[in-house]
């Protein structure tokens, strides 16, 4: 109750929700209340979360931010959400976000923008912004996101929450609309970094209805929260703190290295090439996976369809067109021109090679750190309306974020400080593969 009261007293301030469940919400806490009472035991029982609008959740509508989801109810839940409700989670509603995940700043959704809880005049980041923003504005107590080339950690950087994107196939995608299948992660959202360990203790599991899905069985993420840095070895990338990084964020970032250090981290920069090449590998690929996934959005089999028609073609023309928004389709449009034949080896292919040349540019410098640290996004928040205009520019800011999907790696963002504008700033850990304990232990012992 007391955070449905939060949210009649904010949401109409910061839009974070597409959908508030609150019959749904009230009525399962009071479920989950009795199934405590039977003996049920776990740390999220009875906690309310908001999820993000591309997980599927049955009998509660599931948009993805886009119109041509705008009616879509799931028959099913996804298994990252099923696990939540298994231990007892308490579902508030979904959250807005990017459409289709495709944006840094919330801006593209088709049912208005989310604004930042520590400044109203700013973007919260995206495309999970709608969850960052819920758990910094006290609408819910954690959410849960979902990471293609940032979208977790850099939400969380802009709204001064702490988020983690885990170690590609640790999550089930099973249930997760799909933008790009090779790079998606679902992950939590949460004030702290306690929290953090905790939720992704719940949501971490083997789905065989995930072909991607791990099998792990060092999933015990909060053993990992130890005060404890000594000996670790922390990597500084020389390219992350180069050119286009903002002073002020590149201070705090290097003010929380040395704190590491003062800890007893040993802490050294190194040079990690390719950085130069992510962003056209990941606009490549990212763009390539989407404009296949999207194609199942037909007006046949899902959501919405156009009113008037002439025919199948023009049917599947109208819905399409009237369906997405000028960001889905672009990406459609630069995916299926680098997936043509004739430009398939020019691009896509080639954005496969650097992808793994970036892979291998980590896997060299894993062999010398435990933990590689650095800033999540060149500036903190931008205000509203600024990016959308400029979308080379808005691509530009995610130059931080997403070699670690390219690469398959966990990455975390926690807050560490406050910029002149009074806007939070992100510090961003970086693990070699199934190594979050390292960042969680990290990040526990910087909190
Ligand atoms: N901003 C990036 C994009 O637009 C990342 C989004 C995401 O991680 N879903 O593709």
């Amino acid at each position: 109750k007391t955070v449905l009261s939060q949210i009649e007293e904010k949401e109409d301030t910061y839009h974070c929700y597409v959908t508030v469940d609150k019959e749904g919400a009230l009525a399962n806490a009071l479920a989950v209340q009795e199934e405590i009472n039977r003996g049920l035991k776990s740390p999220l029982a009875g906690v309310p979360v908001a999820i993000k609008d591309n997980m599927c959740t049955e009998g509660l509508l599931t948009t993805c931010s886009s119109k041509i989801l705008g009616n879509f109810i799931p028959t099913f839940s996804s298994e990252a959400v099923l696990n939540l409700q298994r231990a007892g989670a308490v579902i508030l509603g979904k959250t807005n976000m990017d459409e289709f995940a495709m944006g840094s700043t919330t801006e593209t959704s088709a049912f208005g923008v989310t604004k930042n809880p520590w400044n109203k005049d700013h973007v919260p980041g995206g495309s999970s912004g709608g969850s960052a923003a819920a758990v910094a504005a006290s609408e819910c107590f954690y959410a849960l996101g979902s990471d293609t080339g940032g979208s977790i950690r850099q939400p969380a950087s802009f709204c001064g929450v702490v988020g983690l994107k885990p170690t590609y196939g640790t999550v089930s995608r099973y249930g997760l609309i799909a933008y790009g299948s090779s790079l998606d992660q679902i992950g939590p959202l949460c004030k702290d970094v306690t929290d953090c360990a905790t939720v992704m203790e719940v949501i971490s599991s083997h789905d065989a209805k995930d072909s991607t899905s791990v099998k792990r069985n060092d999933t015990d993420f909060t053993s990992a929260l130890k005060e404890d840095v000594k000996g670790m070895r922390i990597g500084l990338p020389k390219d992350y703190f180069g050119e286009g990084l903002d002073p002020e964020v590149k201070g705090a970032v290097l003010k929380a290295a040395k704190v590491l250090r003062e800890k007893g981290a040993v802490v050294e920069e190194f040079d990690l090439s390719l950085v130069e090449y992510a962003i056209p590998t990941y606009y490549t690929i990212a763009a390539a996976e989407a404009s296949s996934n999207l194609e199942r959005f037909d007006g046949i089999k899902y959501g919405y369809r156009t009113e008037r028609y002439e025919g199948l073609h023009n049917m599947y023309k109208k819905s399409r067109s009237e369906g997405f928004g000028p960001e889905v389709k672009r990406r459609i449009m630069l995916g299926s021109f680098v997936l043509s034949s004739g430009y398939y080896d020019a691009y896509y292919l080639k954005a496969l090679k650097v992808k793994a040349l970036i892979k291998k540019a980590f896997d060299e410098a894993f062999a010398k750190y435990d933990v590689i640290l650095g800033p999540v996004a060149p500036t903190t928040a931008p205000k509203l309306g600024e990016s959308l205009s400029d979308p080379i520019k808005m691509y530009l800011g995610d130059i931080y974020t997403i070699s670690i999907n390219l690469a398959g790696l966990p990455g975390l963002s926690m807050p560490c400080g406050i910029d002149s504008k009074g806007l939070p700033i992100g510090l961003q850990l970086i693990g070699d593969c199934f190594q979050e304990k390292k960042l969680i232990r990290t990040a526990y012992t910087y909190e």
